[in-house]
């Protein structure tokens, strides 16, 4: 079973009304969030009000966000009968298959956002 599958599954066994494609990229948004609220607090030095309430977030609770947002990307896609896990999966390994392109001249332009002088780039 994908995990797309699974999403449709999980709806289905709790017969949750399923969002359409706007407001499942507004939730999205709102765990884009909730992804931020985690590595704010993850920031030395960063105070929160009534920090009582909001135990330090973790790195379990960065992985969680982050798989909130994708949990309703996948949703949106499900509404429009798309599915971007694998589009994903397909672009990665087109990407994987495709012969990169190395960049090596002008050294001088790149080297003020890549020290190393080259910069390599994949079939976008
Ligand atoms: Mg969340």
């Amino acid at each position: 079973m994908t995990l797309t599958e699974k999403v449709k599954e999980y709806y289905e066994k709790r017969e949750l009304k399923h969002p359409n494609i706007w407001e499942a990229l507004g939730w999205a948004t709102a765990e884009l969030g909730e992804v931020y609220e985690v590595l704010m607090s993850m920031v030395g030095g960063w105070v929160r009000n009534n920090p009582d309430k909001h135990p330090q977030k973790t790195k379990e609770d960065l992985a969680e966000e982050l798989g909130d947002v994708i949990f309703m990307l996948i949703v949106a896609g499900i509404e429009e009968g798309v599915d971007p896990i694998q589009a994903l999966e397909n672009k990665m390994q087109r990407k994987l298959e495709a012969k990169s392109i190395t960049i090596t001249q002008p050294i001088e332009l790149l080297t003020d956002i890549n020290p190393s002088g080259s910069m390599s780039y994949g079939d976008y």
